[in-house]
């Protein structure tokens, strides 16, 4: 007799939400006869995602089937000049081409800029809008090595915290999601957990209710923070600083783990004897706690057991962000935190996913390029600059002998959205405008970026691909079967830069390689159908299918037998020990020890005195970074703060601003219209906004039209974080609608 599910018309497909988070939910996606989604589910058996989806995905349908998605391949219409088109309007500047027409002329105008400025003027711009295996980097970097294309420093979200967290362990490492219920302290630094990390909170609760306390450490009274027994509203840019003074209290009261220390730790004097001028009283005036609260946020720290740290990535985007991380990585090692079960801290656990990079992307084809050696490197968080005619004060130059430093001349943007979400966005959009710049643009709708593209291309989402992926939250591997055939003409990066590699006619065989081929690259899968990769070998393809998610090795012991990360064994870091001293900073001729320089653009600094407010891009709870902003459901639930500056009411009052008053807020790169909004838990001097689309922020474009292009202390990643800024009751709107005509006369 057949089974319930056999006759059902309704099949379950195992997937996995590839948005930028670290939970890498497990989706369930059923699909009816006609081959239409009906729903989406958390998957129950996955361990952390426990059956429950965010707010963001929970009606991921709607995002699915939206009117509003981009079906076909769009081509600029002649005369329509590049830039902010209306919302909603937007088609109107494009016509429907098919994807051949689309692919070829893509191909020729490549072809054309490569042979007239060589191959390192084209740019390819992409993120984490996927970030499975291949959606995120596979036959897109396969086709841009081939193609000599400039490679991309994808530094502008972890990278200075995640290099920072190597130079001290390694590798990255973590606290299992899952014994944060074990915890008696969860210490939340920087990190938003009911807003980006939502999955973590129903530990977080199970640790609460057997006695377990919260302390968050935000400039900004998060939903998380909202929720804490004690939340410390620290300055921005101040997290180093408080590390290294707790580390002085520690020391100084003996609280210090000297077993731990003694066994897995190298540089322990040299970080005493650095920390001893860290005193509460001067940690106080940075910080702007009190010297009593750091002493006493030391003492509960040092003396919990188990204490669990979840940093979050926000603390690294500040100009010292590098530094401050590791800083705050070092306080387990110094208690020895990490020995107990529910104890120890985590920023991402991504380094327990050694995938096959090489056979994925494929860096040998720079060698077959025109260029023959891989291209030059341009950083991401300094686009701007890179779209400026004179792109040579910008690109980093990686190569040895690099050919010539050609302008950027075309751009290729897929899986991100970088008029909206790159620092200094006016200087952004002003290179996009340029005339002889050739943009297109890899999505799912019409954004801030496609408003500048020749071509528009229809992508999917992840229930319209098949991918492999991992977590920078948990330890399970996961297989995203695709669920459903991708509406209209959607395609997915796999197949849209295989496509164009034979058009551009590189013949290598890797160009025509299928998904699930690429899966198996990516798990370097053997003749005997396992993974060769240290701590996935016991991984197949078939077991993938079969449970949609499995352990990484060492997360399969026993309970018996917890996995305490760093409490054991060699480390990869040069001295094989956790590193208070960083080798491999002190072999670059940098101060390896953590020290605490206050940003250049904060209160601290010169430009303090023309833009005294610290300002915070924030990221709003219910959007994923520009994702999701398009949709009414998420915008309604982020009306309250979109287009609002809140501000300190001391800040406000002394500006003769009040709530609701229209404010201008502004500094050297740009200047914003918002409203104003009181909030008395912000530190005073401080000023927050959250990121929206351009288009939809008004006048001005959003918070990045203020940030800038400065590069971390370690990782070169963004500083979105260290922005002065200056804000004035906005005189009235004739006079702002007067300023506009002047500024702009019709002819
Ligand atoms: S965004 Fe994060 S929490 Fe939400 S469904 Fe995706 S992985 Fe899960």
């Amino acid at each position: 007799m057949a089974s319930a599910a056999e006759i059902s018309p309704f099949r379950v497909v195992h997937t996995v939400c590839s948005h930028d988070c670290p939970v890498s939910c497990g989706v369930l996606v059923t699909v009816d006869a006609s081959g239409r989604a009906v729903k989406v589910a958390g998957d129950p058996k996955h361990p952390v995602t426990q059956g429950f989806l965010c707010g963001k995905v929970a009606k991921y349908l709607d995002r699915v089937y939206a009117p509003e998605r981009i079906l076909y391949p769009l081509k600029r219409k002649a005369g329509v000049p590049k830039g902010p088109l209306v919302k909603g309007r937007e088609h109107e500047a494009f016509e429907r081409v098919s994807w051949d027409e689309a692919l070829d002329a893509i191909a020729a105008r490549l072809q054309r800029v490569s042979d007239e400025f060589g191959p390192e003027a084209i740019l390819p711009y992409s993120y984490a809008g996927t970030i499975g295996q291949l959606g995120f980097g596979s036959m897109d970097r396969r086709f841009f090595h081939r193609l000599g294309a400039c490679q991309l420093d994808r530094t502008i979200c972890s990278e200075a915290g995640g290099e920072a967290w190597k130079l001290v362990y390694g590798k990255k490492l973590g606290t299992p999601t899952e014994d944060f219920r074990l915890a008696k302290l969860v210490l939340a630094w920087g990190a938003n957990i009911h807003g980006n990390n939502v999955h973590l909170w129903p530990f977080i609760e199970q640790a609460r209710r057997n006695g377990g306390r919260l302390i968050v450490i935000d400039p900004y009274r998060t939903r998380t923070a909202a929720l804490a027994d004690w939340h410390i509203a620290i300055r921005p840019g101040t997290d180093g600083a408080l590390a290294l003074g707790m580390m002085q209290v520690i020391l100084n009261e003996g609280l210090e783990d000297r077993a731990y220390i003694a066994a897995m730790t190298h540089g322990f004097e040299r970080l005493g004897e650095r920390v001893k001028e860290y005193t509460p009283e001067r940690v106080a005036a940075w910080t702007g706690m009190t010297p009593g609260e750091i002493e006493a946020l030391a003492r509960e720290y040092a003396t919990t057991r188990p204490a669990a740290l979840r940093l979050n990535y926000g603390v690294q985007r500040t100009e010292n962000g590098g530094t401050a991380v590791q800083a705050i990585a070092m306080l387990p090692a110094l208690t020895g935190a990490w020995k107990h079960r529910g104890g120890g801290a985590v920023l991402s656990t991504s380094g327990a996913f050694d995938w096959d990079k090489e056979a994925l992307q494929r860096p040998d084809l720079a060698l077959a390029s025109p260029l023959g050696r891989l291209a030059r490197t341009v950083n991401m968080c300094r686009l701007g600059a890179a779209l400026a005619e004179q792109s040579s004060v910008v690109s980093s130059q990686l190569s040895e002998e690099p050919a010539g430093d050609p302008p950027v001349k075309a751009l290729f943007v897929y899986n991100s959205n970088p008029a909206a979400v790159a620092p200094n966005g006016n200087a952004v959009k002003t290179g996009m405008e340029r005339g002889d710049l050739f943009t297109v643009v890899h999505e799912l709708f019409f954004t801030d970026t496609t408003d500048y593209a020749d071509y528009i291309l229809p992508a999917t989402t992840f229930l319209e691909h098949t991918d492999v992926q991992g977590a920078y939250g948990h330890y399970y591997v996961q297989l995203s079967q695709q669920a459903i055939e991708p509406p209209g003409e959607a395609r997915p990066n796999v197949w849209l830069f295989g496509q164009l590699a034979q058009r551009m006619g590189f013949e290598e065989a890797c160009f025509r390689d299928e998904p699930e081929a690429m899966v198996a690259q990516a798990l370097a899968i053997g003749g005997d159908g396992h993974s060769r990769i240290e701590g996935m070998e016991h991984i197949t393809l078939d077991g993938l299918k079969e449970h949609g998610h499995i352990s990484i090795g060492f997360y399969r012991e026993p309970e018996s037998q917890p996995f305490l990360p760093y409490t054991s064994g060699a480390l990869s870091t040069l001295s094989r020990k956790v590193e208070f001293y960083s080798e491999t900073l002190a072999a670059q001729g940098r101060d390896p020890l953590p020290a605490f320089i206050p940003p250049i653009e904060s209160r601290f600094g010169e430009d303090a005195k023309r833009y005294p407010l610290e300002f915070l891009s924030r990221k709003a709870d219910n959007y994923m970074n520009s994702t999701f902003a398009d949709l009414d459901g998420h915008r309604k639930m982020e009306a309250r703060k979109n287009q609002r500056l809140e501000m300190h009411p001391q800040d406000a009052a002394a500006r003769g601003i009040g709530e609701g008053d229209a404010v201008r807020i502004w500094n050297d790169r740009g200047a914003l219209t918002l409203t104003a909004m009181m909030n008395a838990s912000l530190p005073a001097g401080v000023v927050a906004g959250q990121l929206d689309w351009a288009k939809l922020s008004g006048k001005g474009g959003n918070v990045n039209a203020l940030t800038s292009e400065r590069l971390t202390d370690i990782g070169a990643g963004a500083t979105f974080y260290s922005t002065l800024v200056e804000v004035e009751k906005q005189l009235s709107i004739v006079s702002d609608q007067l300023s506009v005509f002047f500024a702009h006369p019709v002819a």
